[in-house]
């Protein structure tokens, strides 16, 4: 009696909980790196997490269902290297000024669930910040803070050593260990390692990774000397594989040879961060075909993102995939350089993957096969035959992008 009556209650259990299910992802191949999952896979979300991934699963009773036959189902992409810090001063560059992107227009369209403002805020200016963009934005927003106070206000700002305090840097990132996930530096010009120093005591002060955007040093400093004695494993570099003008920054494969440099393998070894930040200016065929042949692919895919870079040859983070898959990056490696591996830099491993109790922010894309133009800021172009189109977009379990429709019922947010 106790037996059967156990079989009953587990019976009825079950069929509560698949009519609890609110969204059913059905038919998609599902690609979550983190636990090695490469195939056909429904996916369950039920109050903003992931409920089930299964082969698969009985939509019956749940509140809206995906039909994403014939798409990659993954988990919401991370851009680390955004610029969203914008405002309406005057003069201010990336922090608090209109050439930074608000968020929300430039994220869920492309399957981006977390962006991180590549030191757009400072340690002085994150409060703003924080209450004008991460509060507002339903986009999930976190800081790698600059150590320069003011942060990323161009010019004369960002050569002022003095603003650079690790100390004031590292507390404000430990007062908000929600939103700050590490340091940056850029734009110096001076021939001193000060600010990379900073940031990377600031970094030993808290914990935290630095991302550092190189180049500008006149003199030019070297980049060996930056891997092997200023960073430490987890630290990030950005803009790999740029060719600047005028060689103001010592680029990873030598351009003589074509061969990626010994110790930019040795760097890799010691566990440095090797981040794409495609920019404006910072993405060159020439450095990237050659590297990715001997089989140097970036860790981390991002965009940086602004005004310039989106309506130049960067776009948006989907054609940076495209380009990566091109170049003859595996589609799962490229998806685990915008997903799980991003989410390990910057120490949120809760993000990233699609493990059953995870936070339910997935991505829906296609692959396109037709004739695409990818060139880069030379005008070197590529031809592609494969490009990512993003279906939908679900951030903490709801639906905040959908393409075409594909989705039952379709509940459009006002
Ligand atoms: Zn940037």
């Amino acid at each position: 009696m106790k037996r059967l009556f156990l079989i009953l209650f587990s019976l009825f259990t079950q069929t509560l909980f698949a009519q609890n299910y609110s969204i059913v992802i059905k038919g998609g191949h599902l690609i979550d790196p983190k636990n090695n999952i490469d195939g056909p896979m429904d996916v369950a979300v039920t109050d903003g997490k992931v409920a089930l991934v299964a082969r698969n699963i009985d939509p019956k009773g749940a509140k809206q269902v995906v039909n994403a036959k014939g798409m990659y189902v993954m988990p919401g992409l991370i851009d680390i290297h955004g610029h969203v810090f914008q405002g309406t001063e005057p003069n201010n560059y990336l922090s608090n000024g209109p050439v930074a992107l608000a968020p929300d227009g430039f994220t869920f369209r492309v399957g981006v669930t977390t962006i991180v403002d590549a030191g757009g805020a400072g340690w002085k200016s994150f409060p703003a910040f924080k209450k004008n963009i991460i509060y507002t934005s339903k986009t999930r927003v976190l800081s790698l803070i600059n150590i320069v106070g003011e942060g990323m206000r161009g010019g004369a700002w960002e050569q002022d050593t003095a603003d650079m305090d690790a100390r004031m840097a590292a507390a404000v990132a430990l007062a908000n260990p929600n939103d700050i996930v590490g340091f940056k530096v850029a734009h110096f010009q001076g021939p001193l390692w000060t600010p990379v120093d900073r940031a990377v005591e600031a970094g030993k002060l808290s914990k935290l990774p630095v991302m550092i955007d190189f180049g500008g040093n006149v003199p030019p400093l070297p980049l060996e000397e930056l891997f092997l004695k200023h960073l430490r494993p987890g630290d990030i570099f950005t803009h790999t594989y740029t060719l600047l003008e005028g060689n103001v920054r010592e680029p990873i494969v030598d351009e003589e040879t074509g061969k990626v440099k010994p110790f930019v393998w040795e760097a890799r070894k010691k566990g440095i961060v090797f981040d794409v930040g495609y920019g404006g200016a910072s993405f060159n065929y020439s450095q990237a075909i050659p590297a990715l042949k001997a089989g140097f692919y970036p860790t981390t895919i991002s965009t940086d993102l602004h005004t310039g870079s989106m309506n130049g040859s960067m776009k948006d983070m989907l054609s940076i995939m495209s380009k990566f898959l091109g170049m003859g990056m595996a589609l799962p490696a490229v998806i685990r350089a915008g997903t799980w591996t991003p989410a390990q830099v910057i120490h949120r491993e809760m993000l990233g993957h699609l493990s059953v109790g995870a936070i339910a922010d997935v991505a829906i894309l296609t692959l396109r096969e037709g004739n695409f133009g990818f060139y880069d800021k030379t005008g070197y172009r590529v031809e592609g035959k494969k490009k990512f189109e993003c279906e939908m977009t679900i951030k903490g379990g709801r639906i905040v992008y959908d393409l075409n429709g594909i989705v039952h019922p379709i509940v459009v947010q006002p």
